[in-house]
């Protein structure tokens, strides 16, 4: 017999199988050896009382077997002697485009710019080492994307249940723990991450994929508005419809777009800072309870989210029990992101906080569309002063905004990757904080006056918002928080303009622009699902 429970427990009871056998037989009456698997298909933390309870929805095995998998498995074919399809960008937006390409029989060919995932985890040290940002290897390009050293959160705001269930299945299929399809909050882990690509990349290459690193697409191979491939900055052509998953920090393959007059458009973003507490803290506000989290309950998570002078300002990427983390992919920027580890263990909770801006908010720029054609990206680099006004698109206006406020950072921090920053309360007071708490941000922080140097339109909205953020969870604004500027890489800057119905891009047949560098996804799990619709739509054109 199978039974369902939905119980409402305590955290000790919902610890681990053992107690929540238990658990079972006070609440059936069954007799502990007839109880043979409880499998948990929810669990969520109810901290809105004085007394934290755990919402747990349970399967009981009673005197059976449980017969099916943990898990759903997809059969992946033997597609090396299928048609190609040129996969640019090996982050979740371009691996699950390649997983789904393999499934409808055709051969995907990933291109990277960045090294493998275990390379990229040295260039990745010596940031914080060396205080060195690698171009092209950092925690923004590289083997697994922008998602490879994060938090590895999976939740979304996705209501296509069935594709983010199917996401989350395949996670489980290539090394992830089946905990993800219950949680109501599913993280993996940086440090489980990069094992789980591997396992991905394993995979496309079995099957008879390609799969090439230290590649970067240097420009389409276009034919009477149609993508014919990709050219390389190595000088390799890979032939092919493409699939264009290159992230929100390839400003060049923005800049090669506006230089070539394919459609794109300014895209609203966030932009702010990394707020640090100490996690005791958190735990304190978030479990009502003076002694913290206590030894069953995990690092406690905050989310905000409140209106100022008709713009949003919320709580992003918080990342409980986690460190703060250099993310620029420039040695020219300073810019500052949030991951932690499975096991949540770090001293600190961070998060974004950030104030929504959209295009209209910025200062006017001049659009000059006076660009040579055969310009390709390696023409245009990542380097900001090295653009002519030529490629001033007003389209790029909230890139070279984002661009600016990095640099400015930058400058604050010491020209180094130490990053400005500054004492919460002492933010609200307008004051320069005297000294700075202990970090868990390992290139190092200097004092600096955000209040002073931040754009005014961000500083008084985090200002207002923090003491609404402070009425709901008393104690949350305090000095003993400190602010790290800046936020900035939040989403896509631009949107690279596809066709809703068949993904191509509006003027290009044949091009897919995909995940978050096209504006169509934000975060891990949206950016996965888009690069399994695209390649849907890819296979597709390729059948016909
Ligand atoms: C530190 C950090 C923590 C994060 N934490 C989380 C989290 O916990 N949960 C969550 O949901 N999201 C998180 N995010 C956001 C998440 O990583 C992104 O939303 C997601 O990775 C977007 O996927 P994508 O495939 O569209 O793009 P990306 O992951 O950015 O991948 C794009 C890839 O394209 C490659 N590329 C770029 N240009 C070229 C080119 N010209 N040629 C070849 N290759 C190219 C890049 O090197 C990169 O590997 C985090 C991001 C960061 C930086």
């Amino acid at each position: 017999m199978i039974k369902e429970l939905q119980l409402k427990i305590l955290p000790e009871e919902a610890v681990n199988e053992q107690s929540l056998r238990r658990v079972v037989c006070r609440e059936t009456g069954e007799n502990p050896e007839s109880v043979n698997a409880v499998r948990v298909l929810k669990r969520s933390i109810d901290a809105r009382q004085r007394t934290v309870f755990v919402n747990v929805t349970l399967r009981v095995f009673i005197c059976e077997e449980p017969a099916e998998a943990e898990y759903k498995t997809i059969e992946y074919k033997d597609i090396s002697d299928s048609k190609p399809v040129v996969v640019v960008g090996a982050g979740p937006a371009g691996l699950f485009a390649a997983l789904r390409l393999i499934e409808l029989g055709l051969r995907p060919v990933v291109i990277e710019r960045g090294k493998n995932v275990r390379d990229r985890k040295k260039d990745i040290a010596r940031i914080s080492r060396e205080q060195f940002v690698h171009p092209e290897s950092n925690y923004c390009f590289g083997e697994g994307g922008a998602g490879a050293y994060s938090d590895g959160k999976l939740y979304t705001r996705s209501k296509k249940r069935g594709s983010v269930d199917r996401i989350l299945n395949i996670f489980c299929q290539h090394g992830a723990s089946v905990s993800i399809l219950s949680d109501a909050h599913p993280h993996i882990g940086t440090d489980k991450l990069s094992r789980v690509i591997e396992n991905i990349r394993n995979r496309i290459l079995h099957s008879g994929g390609e799969v090439y690193f230290e590649t970067c697409m240097d420009s389409l191979i276009i034919r009477n508005d149609e993508v014919m491939g990709v050219h390389t900055r190595d000088g390799r052509v890979f032939m092919g419809p493409v699939i264009l998953a290159t992230g929100h920090s390839a400003r060049d393959v923005y800049r090669y777009f506006t230089s070539q007059h394919i459609a794109i458009e300014a895209k609203g973003i966030a932009v702010g800072v990394r707020l640090e507490h100490p996690q005791t803290l958190i735990d304190r506000i978030r479990y009502h309870r003076k002694d913290g989290r206590g030894k069953y309950l995990p690092a406690a998570e905050y989310s905000f989210v409140t209106q100022s002078a008709g713009r949003g300002v919320y709580s992003f990427c918080m990342c409980p029990g986690g460190i703060v983390v250099p993310a620029a992919s420039s040695p020219e920027e300073v810019v500052v992101n949030g991951m932690s580890p499975s096991n949540r263990g770090s001293r600190w909770a961070n998060a974004g906080m950030v104030v929504e801006i959209r295009p209209e908010d910025l200062p006017d720029c001049t659009d000059v569309a006076s660009v040579s054609c055969d310009m390709s990206l390696s023409t245009v680099s990542n380097d900001v002063s090295a653009h002519s006004p030529a490629i001033q698109s007003e389209h790029l206006s909230v890139m070279r905004f984002q661009e600016q406020l990095e640099r400015i950072c930058r400058f604050q921090g010491g020209m180094r990757q130490t990053a400005p920053a500054q004492r919460m309360a002492d933010f609200m007071q307008k004051r320069c904080s005297p000294d700075l708490p202990v970090s868990s941000y390992a290139p190092g922080l200097q004092i600096s006056p955000l209040h002073d140097w931040m754009p005014e339109f961000i500083t008084s909205r985090l200002r207002e918002s923090f003491r609404q953020f402070d009425k709901v969870s008393r104690g949350f604004l305090t000095n003993e928080a400190v602010m790290i500027g800046v936020e900035t890489r939040t989403s896509s800057p631009v949107r690279i303009l596809r066709d809703r119905k068949t993904m191509q891009h509006v003027t290009l047949k044949g091009l897919y622009p995909c995940g978050e560098g096209a504006g169509y996804a934000g975060g891990i799990v949206s950016a996965a699902i888009d690069g399994e619709l695209c390649a849907e739509q890819a296979a597709r054109l390729l059948r016909r």
